[in-house]
């Protein structure tokens, strides 16, 4: 017997499916688009699924998927008569959401008290009524300590309130010191007008960028003569104007790395021949 629909769900936003290249490839487009992409496939795509894996290998995923989740302890509360979809089975209709996180992924769900049966114990065992009932009554008691938010969903709003500063004096730090907006830069941008709030990661990269440039700028005090030093405050306004010149792209570079520039392209800078592009 392959996976259930609810497995493939589980299993398409696990750890282990990198043990199984040709599902990983197969899916990697609906797993690229996301969590709810992933939840919305269907009996349909199960079946399609399960052509991809033998029984001993859905015995084994079904193995490492219940080492990978795990029950946090966290019930959230929807409030009175306000139900949404249990993640896990996408039929039963929840009020308590129990949340279950992946201890390798860092994916949540949000499930319905049989579903997290069903993903800490497995289909199978959940099937046994007894056992079944039994922790299902076991997981309700907690109900008392139902939350009203779910921690594990972010705050973009608030979290964009405390970046946008720090954010601001970077990006224009950059800027006004002759660094272009690069790759990086760009995707921040995107992800900023989108709405979203930065990373850590993305935030901790954009302070290390800025620190690496200030380091380089502290390099100018090797500046060899009063005369590279202006040549350097002349390369940082051309910069300013067109931050694509590679010609004092290149003379910033120079500067700071040897305190001074050739002949050459101290001839070429105040227009004794024409820059080289
Ligand atoms: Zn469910």
């Amino acid at each position: 017997m392959g996976l259930s629909t609810g497995e493939w769900r589980l299993f398409l936003l696990s750890d282990c499916i990198k043990y199984y290249p040709e599902v990983r490839k197969y899916t990697e487009k609906l797993r690229m688009a996301g969590k709810s992409a992933i939840l919305a496939i269907n009996n349909k795509d199960a079946a399609e699924l399960n052509e991809f894996i033998s029984d001993e290998d859905a015995k084994r995923i079904r193995k490492s998927m219940r080492k990978e989740w795990k029950f946090t302890g966290k019930v959230v509360d929807n409030g009175k008569r306000k139900y949404t979809i249990c993640d896990y089975c996408q039929r039963q209709k929840i009020r308590y959401k129990y949340l279950c996180v992946n201890n390798i992924t860092g994916v949540w769900l949000e499930l319905g008290s049989v579903c997290v049966g069903n993903i800490i114990h497995g289909e199978e065992k959940m099937k046994d009524a007894d056992f079944s009932s039994k922790f299902v009554e076991d997981l309700e008691q907690l109900k008392g300590k139902a939350e009203k938010d779910n921690p594990f969903e972010i705050d973009h709003k608030a979290r964009r309130e405390q970046q946008k500063d720090i954010i601001r004096v970077c990006v224009q730090w950059l800027r006004s010191n002759g660094y272009k907006d690069d790759d990086f830069i760009r995707s921040l941008h995107k992800r900023w007008n989108s709405g979203l709030s930065l990373t850590d990661r993305q935030l901790e990269a954009l302070k290390e960028k800025c620190r690496r440039a200030k380091k380089r700028m502290e390099r100018r005090e090797q500046f060899k003569s009063l005369e590279a030093e202006m040549q350097y405050q002349k390369v940082l306004l051309k910069l300013q104007e067109d931050p694509s010149n590679q010609f004092y792209q290149s003379c910033k570079l120079r500067l700071e790395r040897y305190g001074e520039l050739t002949p050459k392209m101290a001839k070429a800078l105040v227009g004794e021949r024409e820059c080289v592009r």
